[in-house]
Parts: structure tokens; sequence; C-alpha cells
């Protein structure tokens, strides 16, 4: 009788430790993906979503001059990424696209946030 109770008592606690570890590693596993998965897409908007992917970091500095940071409360660009919005915008992938070429080349953050208003911002 007690060995029943001890076998009983030991899968409990089994079950337990099991349990929390299970719960903790999912957690940690997935890396974070800020943006969607450039394969769902073609072409240039393949492309952005690539720039997107690899560059987050590029595009969370830059404008987007679609108008999504008014009717979408985009911050930056890459919101425009996290989402299929911007696979629906030529705005939003010329962007990326341009972005990601230049900062490739070794051009400035600066310098690419200047070159996106010249061409794609209302008015300058
Ligand atoms: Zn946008």
């Amino acid at each position: 009788m007690a060995a029943i109770v001890t076998f009983g008592l030991l899968l409990i606690v089994g079950a337990g430790v099991w349990q929390i570890r299970a719960a903790a590693a999912p957690a940690a596993a997935p890396a974070a993906r800020l943006t969607l998965d450039p394969a769902e897409f073609t072409g240039d908007t393949r492309e952005a979503y690539t720039v997107a992917e690899k560059h987050p970091e590029l595009l969370a500095q830059l404008d987007c001059y679609c108008g999504c940071e008014q009717h979408e409360g985009h911050k930056n660009l890459l919101d425009c990424f996290r989402t299929r919005h911007g696979a629906g915008c030529d705005i939003c992938v010329g962007e990326a696209v341009t972005a990601g070429e230049m900062y490739e080349s070794g051009t400035p953050v600066d310098q690419i946030r200047e070159a996106l208003r010249a061409r794609y911002g209302h008015g300058g």
C-alpha cells in the first residue's frame, strides 16, 4: 500500500516537473519574427519583406510616405512589413527595396532617409 502511494506521488511530482518544462520551453524556442515571411510573397514585394527581415533596425529609422502613418498609426517603415500592409503598397515596397540597396552598398542611414524623402515625400 505504501509503495503504491509513493509511486503515485512520484508520478504527480514527475508530471508537475514535466509541465513546468513544457510551459517554459515554447516561450524561448521560436525566434521573434518582427515581420512577415518573405517566402509568402513574390517579386519586389518579396524583396521588400526580405529587407525588413534582414535590416529591421534600418526600416525602424525610416518614414513611410504612403499615408499609413496617419491612417494605420504606423510609426516607421518597419511597421508596414509587420502585416500584409506592405504587400499592397508600391510606396512601402519601393522605399524598402531602395533603402535595402543603399544600406547594403554602405550608404549612411541619414542619406537613405533624405533620398526616400526626395523620391517619395510630398512637398519635401
Ligand atoms: Zn506604409
